[in-house]
């Protein structure tokens, strides 16, 4: 296994000051050795946001959605902005100094910095993908799970920070955990007024005859990049594409869903709450080739 790559930016904002006033816009780093301040409000408190990209034969896969969305969650936690030129260095650095693999996983991270300083923290850290094969060919089993928040919590309730990317993702862990208790691999979030929104790290597509359906980010869920780029292919080969609030009923009655997500790209559901469902494998398949040839 390649050895992991970690980049430590000195200024991630423009806004906000320097770590040291005369290094260097990024550095390289040993990841093995520790390099983030015990007060630091990011390992504090989880207040700050990060992004997942995958990397696939060195090429950063939707860059530019995921700096945006970089920006869009900095802007909801009111975090200094991060300088996107500085990121974007930063990230092809780290792909340099990486070995070639076929498949990387590459994530930025931005924190509010040390409590009482006033320079953010940000890192980018990259390491070969774990092996999705099975997860992309055989399918994964998800389970339901009451978020707890009804659909409209974005707008009645901005501070819970649905939709953002932010660091504090205790919750999500603990929903794939109780997946995992479940006898399941993974999760889709509900609303407690009756609607499907993702997963803790995933978007949720599914398929009605010939239409790709995912429901909309205005219900404090992730825009997903990945759903996005898999949307453009749909489009590209005539299937028409919505997004639209779903139930979980549309689910279950949907002719083939999937999480999609960064890195493992689209997971087919062959299992929802128990009940085993049929996989689109020719459609998967074209999906996921897809998404690893994609060049930006
Ligand atoms: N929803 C949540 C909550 C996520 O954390 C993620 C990614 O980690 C996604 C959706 C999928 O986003 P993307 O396709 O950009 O990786």
């Amino acid at each position: 296994m390649p050895a992991p790559v970690l980049m430590l930016l000195n200024r991630p904002s423009l806004d906000a000051d320097p770590l040291d006033a005369a290094a260097p816009p990024h550095a390289s780093l040993d990841p093995r050795s520790p390099s983030v301040n015990v007060l630091d409000l990011g390992v504090t408190r989880g207040d700050g946001i990060f992004e997942t990209i995958s990397v696939a034969s060195g090429r950063p896969q939707a860059l530019e959605p995921h700096l945006a969305r970089f920006a869009r969650s900095a802007t909801m936690l009111e975090l200094p902005a991060p300088d996107l030129d500085a990121w974007r260095a930063a990230i092809l650095a780290a792909i340099d100094q990486h070995d070639p693999v076929p498949e990387a996983m590459l994530k930025t991270v931005l924190t509010r910095g040390v409590e009482g300083a006033s320079a953010p923290t940000g890192w980018v850290y990259l390491e070969q993908s774990a092996d999705f094969r099975a997860a992309r060919a055989e399918g994964i089993r998800v389970v339901t799970l009451d978020r707890g928040y009804p659909s409209t919590v974005q707008q009645s309730a901005p501070w819970l920070l649905q939709g953002a990317k932010t660091l504090s993702y205790a919750v999500n862990r603990a929903a794939l955990r109780e997946a995992a208790r479940r006898g399941a691999d993974d999760v889709i979030f509900t609303t407690t007024d009756g609607y499907v929104l993702e997963g803790p790290t995933s978007t949720l597509v599914l398929r009605a005859g010939r239409e790709l359906v995912t429901p909309p980010t205005d219900f404090g869920i992730l825009p997903g990049t990945t759903q996005a780029s898999i949307f453009e292919y749909a489009e590209s080969v005539g299937l028409a594409t919505a997004v639209k609030p779903l139930t979980p009923r549309d689910l279950a009655t949907s002719d083939a869903a999937w999480l999609v997500s960064s890195v493992r790209h689209a997971a087919p559901i062959r299992e929802l709450d128990g009940v085993a469902r049929d996989i689109d494998t020719a459609l998967t398949g074209d999906i996921n080739a897809h998404l690893l040839a994609r060049v930006t």
